[in-house]
């Protein structure tokens, strides 16, 4: 996949792992499922990918880790292609400030989740794509394959039974919403599509081409467009502010760009109009975004000058 038509953050890449592997302390993996406990919390990766395809990364960049929360960034894309507005009457578009699975707020605002990366909303969004599609994680993977190149990218059944296993607050999410009429679909349907979804399995440099119609502005590989320049502006938008659970506001004085991590320690981040770029790091801090991760984001926009401010 690395072609040598521009490799022009690579020396950056290398200065940032160098560097990480000299920083101790890189936090805990998540351990609310058994098969994302057993992660070395020292492994780490970074690719970046450019807006011809182009893709380079360093470290452990070609290796598969479990996307998680990462995929709610593709469901929102293709569900408002799909839907378009009426999706912000499900599921709002402010910061929580609660835990990624809270089920605080959702009484309170008439079970309309804050916004679409907190679970209760993520779970809105793929039941809204599911109606449309009758395949939701099935529409996913076919999206990151195309935008990736890479046709092994795949579910990971493991972690998918494991989630399902210990599923009981993303089902008291989803039950709740429903008492709201805000789920269409059955709920086990529903939780089925969406623990699949988390499952994904992929490396840095899949996931950062399959960012890279974010930064522009829409288009997806092939040249088509996925959503208008508006919404892909929404989209990133709704990254920078809500895309690293309750510590979007420190994510976005730190590193500047639209973000979105998953608790499987793998970050994506957009330069719009110029690149894209995803970071894995399995350990978290105590918010559950990647510590190396954060850091190693937080080197490149300060070593290259670039973000969106
Ligand atoms: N599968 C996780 C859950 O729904 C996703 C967590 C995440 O990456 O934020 O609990």
């Amino acid at each position: 996949m690395t072609t040598t038509s521009s490799l022009a953050f690579l020396p950056v890449l290398e200065r940032i792992a160098e560097e990480m592997e000299r920083t101790p302390g890189r936090g805990r993996p998540a351990d609310y499922i058994p098969a994302l406990a057993a992660r070395d919390p020292r492994s780490f990766g970074m690719a970046v990918a450019e807006l011809d395809g182009t893709v380079y990364g360093v470290g452990e960049w070609r290796q598969p880790f479990s996307a998680q929360s990462i995929t709610k960034v593709f469901t929102l894309a293709l569900d408002l292609a799909r839907e378009g507005d009426e999706l912000w009457e499900h599921v709002g578009r402010e910061p929580s400030g609660n835990p990624f699975n809270s089920l605080v707020q959702l009484e309170y605002e008439n079970g309309i989740p804050r916004n679409p990366f907190i679970n209760a909303g993520a779970l809105v969004v793929t039941d809204r794509l599911q109606t449309r599609t009758g395949d939701a994680a099935g529409e996913l993977l076919a999206f990151l394959r195309a935008e990736s190149g890479n046709p092994a990218l795949d579910f990971d059944k493991e972690i998918a039974a494991s989630e399902t296993a210990n599923g009981d607050r993303n089902a008291a999410l989803a039950h709740f919403m429903a008492s709201y009429r805000n789920i269409d679909n059955d709920v086990p349907v529903l939780l089925d599509q969406y623990f699949r979804q988390c499952s994904v399995a992929a490396s840095c440099g899949d996931l950062a081409l399959a960012t890279t119609f974010l930064a522009r502005h829409g288009i997806r590989s092939d040249g088509t467009r996925l959503l208008t320049r508006s919404q892909a502006k929404q989209v990133n938008a709704v990254m920078l502010t809500c895309g690293t659970y309750d510590a979007a506001g420190d994510f976005a004085y730190r590193v500047g760009l639209p973000g979105k991590s998953g608790v499987g320690g793998g970050i994506i981040a957009v330069v719009p109009g110029r690149c894209t770029l995803c970071v894995w790091s399995p350990g978290l801090d105590e918010r559950g975004n990647s510590v190396a991760g954060v850091a190693a984001l937080d080197r490149f926009t300060t070593l290259t000058g670039l973000s969106v401010f």
